[in-house]
């Protein structure tokens, strides 16, 4: 059966990395939206949660649930309001004409719109959101904001940076005392790992790093392997062809076999035109059905990814899409 393994310790590796950017595993959150990036949230939770890590953001409730029993603090960063919002999680505030949409005594995480212009309010609109929020009974914990280019080598990182920080000092006078309890997060992966040092006052939420991904820190470790077996083997002789529509025909005898990974996994469908090699160095041969593969002969068992980046440079996407597509149905097993 086809499936993923996640290696235990380059997982711990690279939390051991990020604590020590961040200053403390009390100063991350991880990010374990969609299945912690493909690779499985819940099989990697209990690992962050014996390292240190105590906080986590997800999509939505129904992933916020799941990390329950493991984590104390979870922030579900795309929430849609209902005024049904649990006590049990903090909630990113996306948009202040939501505000009176949120149940009563709900805790906030504000979003500041510092130039990405995705979600959040702008740094002039903080004082009447702070006033809306307190009106409204909602308890501010938490105050973030998101990078548009933080692996981009331009400006635009250290504009923001400018910007949250004014919006920072903004927060700090106009709650004085009650500022205190609050913590700040801006920092993913990138910006995590191309900053200096964090600052005192904030926490970095970062997620693909952990994985072992990062522009600006290359001696990170992989944490995800995927792996298929195989279903068949046979000698395709000399002229005859593999697969739907018969794209590949073999010019001379060849050994092939067809291994039981498929478009359905969540992997990008091979058309099986440009060569696509394996980690192993051999050919996918034929177009990629949606349960399996068919491939140069390569033993019962293949590595089909162990660098989503491969994978991405040939479909022309980034590596988290790799990543992230992957069926949350594989198996997967931590070794
Ligand atoms: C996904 C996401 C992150 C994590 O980004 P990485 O680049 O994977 O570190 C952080 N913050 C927000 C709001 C996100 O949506």
């Amino acid at each position: 059966m086809a499936y993923i393994k996640l290696d235990r310790l380059a997982y711990e590796y690279n939390l051991d990395m990020i604590a020590k950017k961040a200053g403390g595993y009390n100063k991350i959150i991880c990010v374990f939206k969609d299945n912690a990036y493909g690779h499985g949230a819940k099989l990697l939770a209990p690992i962050a949660k014996a390292k240190g890590v105590d906080f986590v953001a997800v999509k939505n409730e129904e992933e916020a649930r799941e990390l329950k029993t493991f984590f104390k603090n979870i922030l579900i960063l795309s929430h849609l309001p209902n005024s049904n919002e649990s006590k049990d999680f903090f909630y990113a505030l996306n948009d202040k004409n939501d505000i009176k949409k949120f149940k009563k005594n709900t805790k906030i995480h504000l979003v500041i719109d510092t130039n990405m212009h995705r979600n959040g309010i702008a740094i002039d609109e903080i004082e009447e959101v702070l006033v809306a929020l307190e009106k409204q009974k909602l308890q501010l914990h938490g105050v973030m904001m998101h990078f548009a280019g933080s692996d981009e080598i331009d400006g635009s990182y250290f504009v923001q940076k400018q910007k949250f920080q004014l919006a920072k000092n903004k927060i700090y006078s106009l709650l004085k005392d009650k500022a205190k309890n609050l913590i700040f997060h801006s920092h993913n992966s990138e910006a995590l790992f191309r900053s200096d040092k964090l600052e005192d006052d904030e926490y970095c939420r970062v997620g693909l790093v952990q994985f072992g991904y990062a522009y600006f820190n290359k001696n990170l470790h992989k944490v995800l392997s995927l792996w298929a077996n195989k279903l068949s083997d046979r000698i395709l002789k000399k002229g005859q062809s593999v697969g739907y529509g018969g794209v590949y025909s073999a010019k001379e005898d060849i050994h092939i076999a067809t291994y039981d990974l498929g478009y359905a996994d969540g992997l990008f469908r091979y058309n099986g035109k440009k060569e696509f090699f394996l980690p192993n160095g051999k050919k996918m041969l034929g177009k990629m059905s949606m349960d399996s593969f068919s491939c140069e002969y390569s033993g019962d068992e293949i590595c089909v990814l162990k660098d989503a980046n491969d994978m991405a440079k040939f479909f022309h996407t980034i590596n988290y899409e790799i990543l992230v597509k992957l069926s949350p149905y594989l198996k997967r097993i931590v070794i």
